[in-house]
């Protein structure tokens, strides 16, 4: 297939291309590095061992992603889009426009082109505070914050459009707790300031770059009073992925759970990394984060049923790639960057 990929330079898009290129799959990489690097390019094509195309470009920006499609394309997965829940409370508006208009552009360059084929990145977000888990499709969608808005309403976006055209086909991917790393430590998750996410916070603690981790509350109704989600390996979702593109076809739209489908506490990552790493990671507990729920972990069933996928990993990989990962890139890509270019300079001429 030629794939499109939006935000396929970013941690879940990067795994996903490198699974796509080994399949031999053609791969068009569009993504603004809003949130990435363009090493994260490089190592996907050392990794994939073949070269996807990268066009540096806004999903918001109808004439390029237009101008991209038109050359013919089989499917596009939309990574692309902002993801800090926190975040979204204090910029609901970016939020909005990042996410929202994104898609509803993506759309329309679809539509323009012929392009009939899509996967997309929603969240477990969408369930916000859950009234039981294990979670399945069919709950309630009561969302908390900004970000999960906007899953919802891109997810109703999508929807209603493959309602209007039968021959649009979509699948809508709600992953829980993104975690780990490609087992190279090549590729993982890169974020541009201090991570917001557990795994790779935990990772930054005991490589020694903070103090401590803060835990967000130790009294909730969990078997040790920390908040407990479902973690899924990031090779499993491009696995995911990868099924999910051979199950399109013929129109309709599909949404589905990625979770392993069982629940760990802060403490217990916490201590899942500790004996990965051999070393103490260091933490207090704080108050209460807002927005965060106690107990997420998803009913997963529907995309064994459908995709034929299941969780592969469990915890103890997940923080085995994400501690390498760690090592080997301790500041991320973009700290390389800087050094690249400081050192293009230095030797300026
Ligand atoms: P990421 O930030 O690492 O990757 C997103 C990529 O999209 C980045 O490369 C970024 O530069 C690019 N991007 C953002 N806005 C863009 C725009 N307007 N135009 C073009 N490129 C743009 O995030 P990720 O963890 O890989 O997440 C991928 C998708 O999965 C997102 O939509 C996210 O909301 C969703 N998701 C992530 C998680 C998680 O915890 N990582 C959980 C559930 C859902
Ligand atoms: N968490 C924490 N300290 C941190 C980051 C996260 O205690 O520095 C907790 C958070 O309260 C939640 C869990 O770890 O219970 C997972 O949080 P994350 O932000 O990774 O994902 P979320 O489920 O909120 O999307």
């Amino acid at each position: 297939m030629k794939v499109l990929v939006c935000g396929g330079a970013g941690y879940i898009g990067s795994h996903t291309c490198v699974a796509l290129l080994q399949h031999g799959h053609e791969v068009v990489i569009f993504d603004s590095l809003v949130n990435s690097s363009p090493f994260a390019v490089e190592n996907i094509n050392i990794l994939g061992k073949s070269s996807a195309r990268f066009v540096l470009g806004d999903v918001r920006d109808r004439d390029a992603l237009e101008a991209v499609l038109a050359e013919g394309f089989d499917a596009v997965i939309h990574f692309a889009g902002l993801k800090v829940a926190c975040e979204s409370l204090e910029k609901p508006l970016v939020y909005f426009d990042n996410n929202i208009v994104g898609t509803l552009t993506l759309l329309q360059a679809m539509q323009a082109t012929g392009v009939r084929n899509l996967v997309f990145s929603s969240s477990a977000s969408v369930y916000g505070q859950p009234d039981r888990v294990p979670i399945s499709e069919n709950a309630p969608l009561r969302v908390i914050n900004p970000y999960g808005r906007s899953k919802l309403v891109m997810e109703q976006l999508i929807g209603e459009f493959c309602l209007a055209d039968p021959r649009f086909s979509a699948i809508l991917l709600r992953y829980f707790n993104p975690a780990g790393a490609h087992p190279s430590g090549q590729l993982g998750e890169d974020p541009s300031g201090s991570p917001s996410n557990l795994v790779p916070y935990v990772a930054q603690v005991a490589a020694g770059l903070h103090a401590h981790l803060s835990i967000f509350g130790n009294d909730y109704p969990t078997h040790d009073g920390t908040g407990v989600r479902d973690y899924i390996h990031v090779m499993d979702l491009a696995d995911a992925h990868m099924k999910a593109l051979d199950r399109l076809d013929g129109g309709g739209c599909i949404v589905m759970n990625l979770g392993a489908g069982r629940g760990y506490s802060v403490l217990d990552v916490v201590a899942a990394f500790e004996r990965v790493c051999g070393r103490p990671v260091p933490y207090v507990f704080e108050d209460r984060r807002p927005g965060d729920v106690a107990e997420v972990w998803a009913d997963p069933s529907l995309a064994e049923r459908t995709l034929g996928w299941r969780a592969r990993y469990g915890l103890r990989r997940m923080c085995e790639d994400a501690w390498r990962w760690q090592i080997k890139h301790p500041h991320g890509f973009r700290r390389e960057e800087a050094r690249r270019l400081s050192l293009r300079r230095l030797s300026a001429p």
